[in-house]
């Protein structure tokens, strides 16, 4: 900070207050969590300014001008590069392709894509309003503009319908069958999925994003072996840096590639490649396995506190590191918490719910999750304080509605 507030004391002042919110708050949101000062260095170091367009080569694969850099100066950015990929095939212990270039998880899911499908083909996947991503076919994103996407949903409980899903695929015959989620606090059956996939000759693909540091710490069912084609981002329960990647079997590890590089991406951030490599080595200590555990374990007392309160937990409980808290039967909405939370220092967002009403700018629920916390180290009953203190509030938002009428 010191050095940013020489030339810009703007800039360092926006930061500073931005380091002091995350530090100060109870920071609930799913989709986050804090990385470690070595992932930081590292992103922050001088790799940031290394342009190093294409692959990774030996010496006989550069000559030969099929494979390798558009740039001079590469070899200790090639190593780098080679060392995050087999650290990552440590970490899920598997011998899958993996490409660590994707910028983010939305461009990961886009060369996925690219990689199996033409425009026009048919995609099944999980709703956004049932928890699934805006890059899984919502009409507003690339994927629902490029591909005929259909979707399963969840049943009257929430939990993703395998029955629905083998209907659907039986009748659309899809070429790609997807599965993984934003909001959604349940296990999700992999071997399952893939049965179903290979049944209808489709790609089986996991978007493996929220779930990727339970998976890592042994909470969660593994999809190696079971998808054709897994995404990832690095910055959720991984506790990387923010990016995103792609593990594919070894037979679509060229379309893989040119669909990152060059079609869907320039350079590669060899600086996050470098905090993606650091995530790596983290993810393989004994502690990482702990603290996965501990995540799930947070999640399912927090959720549990808000049952025994009286609330609707969407599923009526959690597997993982996230759940709903469906808010229907109150009068104000998943937006009007969120924003009564944030001022008294719980940061948290609004979410859809099964069969919502609202529109997802409203929305009549809150997604809540337990990775950044638990990195700050808190335990069940810390947990268990922050459930009475959301309680507290909805009590006053219900109050103020009530007084409004
Ligand atoms: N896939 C899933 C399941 C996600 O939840 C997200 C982000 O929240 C993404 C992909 C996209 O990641 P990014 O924000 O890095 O583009």
């Amino acid at each position: 900070i010191a050095e940013i507030r020489k030339t810009s004391p703007r800039v360092a002042d926006l930061i500073e207050k931005e380091y002091n919110r995350q530090k100060n708050n109870v920071e609930l949101i799913a989709s986050e969590n804090y990385c470690s000062e070595a992932v930081m260095a590292a992103c922050g170091s001088c790799l940031s300014w290394k342009y190093a367009e294409g692959y990774p080569a030996k010496p006989i694969e550069r000559h030969s001008g099929n494979k390798g850099r558009y740039y001079g100066g590469t070899r200790y950015v090639d190593e780098l590069e080679e060392y995050c990929c087999d650290m990552w095939r440590k970490v899920f212990d598997t011998d899958y392709h993996v490409n660590v270039q994707p910028h983010s998880g939305s461009q990961a899911n886009f060369a996925a894509y690219k990689a199996v499908l033409e425009p026009g083909d048919t995609i099944l996947s999980l709703n956004l309003d049932n928890g699934g991503h805006l890059t899984h076919g919502s009409a507003v994103n690339f994927s629902g503009k490029l591909y005929d996407v259909h979707f399963y949903n969840v049943d009257e409980n929430g939990f993703i319908d395998m029955e629905d899903l083998k209907k659907k695929a039986n009748e659309l015959h899809p070429k790609l069958i997807l599965t993984g989620a934003s909001a959604y606090s349940r296990t999700i059956d992999f071997p399952a999925f893939a049965e179903i996939a290979k049944s209808v000759d489709a790609y089986f693909m996991v978007d493996m994003a929220h779930i990727a540091g339970l998976v890592a710490g042994g909470e969660h069912i593994s999809p190696f072996g079971y998808a054709d084609i897994i995404t990832t981002t690095t910055h959720k329960t991984l506790r990387g840096p923010r990016g995103g990647m792609i593990f594919c079997r070894e037979e679509l590890a060229k379309k893989v590639d040119s669909a990152v590089f060059p079609y869907a991406q320039g350079g590669p951030l060899e600086h996050i490649i470098a905090g993606k490599a650091v995530c790596a080595e983290e993810a393989l200590r004994p502690e990482f396995k702990e603290y996965a555990h501990q995540v799930v374990v947070n999640c399912k007392a927090f959720a549990e506190e808000f049952i025994k309160m009286g609330y609707n937990v969407v599923t009526g409980g959690t597997d993982n590191h996230v759940f709903l808290l469906d808010l229907s039967d109150h009068e104000f909405s998943g937006r009007d918490l969120q924003n009564a939370l944030d001022e008294v220092g719980i940061t948290l967002n609004k979410n859809c719910v099964p069969n919502e009403k609202r529109s997802p700018m409203q929305t009549s629920g809150v997604r809540v999750g337990t990775a950044p916390m638990t990195t700050r180290g808190f335990k069940e009953e810390d947990f268990i304080k922050v459930a009475h203190r959301i309680d507290e509030v909805v009590k006053q938002l219900d109050a103020e509605k009530a007084a409004e009428k």
